[in-house]
């Protein structure tokens, strides 16, 4: 893979929690083009430096573009471990099949991560909770207004340090049931990490942090009626024992976090059911002393607490808003896992040498 260097690096900040999350970036960036005639091509690792682009790119207008979250982590043993990349891999071209995008070779990208975090191997953090973020993206890049796929793309991987997704880190966090705005809807993109998603969130989130919340529980989009998930994490309830999360009904996001969680949980020994959830049932089982727990999964926030649900203008303490045992135990193995404090009995950690 071709590394175009720079000449001068750039001043690291202070590689511990106060990182914050997605506010530093690396010296280098992973790029590869897209054209009609040319397929994907010019792979290559450069200076991650601003790019000029027309804008009447069309991106800038009508948003075809897709993304992943993964993170690297530095192993005891100096080795760097990428956490199940081949299932970003997959995932994300799933999102470009749904967004008209094509699709990528996977083995070029994963080289060109592999170089890339071999070369930035110092930006990685290792303070507690603190890991280097991967940001791969694609956006559509042909210079034209009409409303159809573009014919060029451009492919990027940014690395990003960063602390603990919530500011107050492993405390649990407060969610409020949003009944009058949707995330997603059958048929739509829900499923796809596509950039649009995420603009289309951001009035209800908004509204939930003015309110004093960290985010937003989204119900289904027909009936306001099932649990789906927070948006840029997955949902699970412990409820008597038995933890449920939201059944993949294809506006749901299919998390890697949730599928390795439902791995682990079932390997202990836990009965987890993946169905649909109505809000009123979390809400039930709270008032009836039987929910036990309340967690979200995902790559940023890993494994985070849920300590309260607003629904309806009333307020449901979860577990006395306190972290559970089974959400404690799911963090501790999966970040074990991830930083190489325990065994990896299911091959998750890619190891880059
Ligand atoms: C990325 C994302 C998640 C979490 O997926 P992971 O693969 O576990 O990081 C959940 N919901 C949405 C909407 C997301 O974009």
């Amino acid at each position: 893979m071709e590394i175009i260097r720079r000449k001068t690096l750039k001043e690291k900040p202070a590689m511990d929690n106060s990182l914050g999350f997605g506010h530093y970036f690396t010296d280098y960036m992973f790029t590869m083009k897209y054209t009609a005639e040319k397929g994907w091509h010019d792979a290559k690792v450069e200076p991650n430096e601003p790019k000029p682009f027309d804008l009447a790119t069309s991106i800038f207008h009508y948003a075809q573009g897709i993304f992943e979250g993964m993170k690297a982590f530095l192993q005891p043993d100096g080795s760097i471990a990428v956490f199940r990349p081949e299932e970003n891999w997959a995932r994300m071209n799933r999102s470009a099949t749904r967004m008209c995008i094509p699709n990528f070779p996977e083995d070029v990208v994963e080289e060109g991560l592999e170089t890339l975090l071999k070369l930035e191997k110092d930006w990685i953090p290792t303070a507690p909770g603190t890991a280097l973020y991967i940001r791969p993206t694609i956006v559509a890049t042909r210079v034209m207004l009409g409303v159809h796929a573009s014919t060029e793309y451009l492919f990027f991987i940014i690395l990003s340090p960063v602390g603990s997704y919530y500011a107050h880190g492993l405390e649990p966090t407060k969610l409020i049931v949003e009944d009058y705005y949707t995330r997603a809807t059958l048929g739509g993109t829900g499923e796809a990490k596509c950039l649009g998603n995420y603009a289309a969130s951001m009035k209800a989130g908004e509204v939930a942090e003015e309110k004093g919340f960290d985010q937003v529980l989204w119900l289904d989009a027909n009936e306001k009626k099932y649990v789906e998930e927070v948006g840029s994490m997955n949902m699970f309830f412990v409820i008597d024992g038995e933890v449920i999360t939201p059944a993949l009904v294809g506006s749901i996001l299919p998390g890697i976090t949730r599928k390795s969680s439902i791995q682990v949980l079932r390997d202990k020994g836990y009965k987890v059911t993946e169905r649909r959830i109505s809000i009123d049932e979390v809400i039930e089982a709270e008032k009836n002393g039987k929910l036990n727990e309340a967690f979200g999964t995902g790559t940023a926030a890993v494994i985070s607490p849920v300590g309260l649900i607003r629904y309806k203008n009333v307020d449901y303490t979860i577990n006395g808003g306190k972290m559970g045992e089974i959400t404690g135990m799911l963090y501790d193995t999966i970040t074990g896992i991830q930083y190489g404090r325990l065994p990896d009995p299911y091959g998750w950690r890619k190891i880059i040498k």
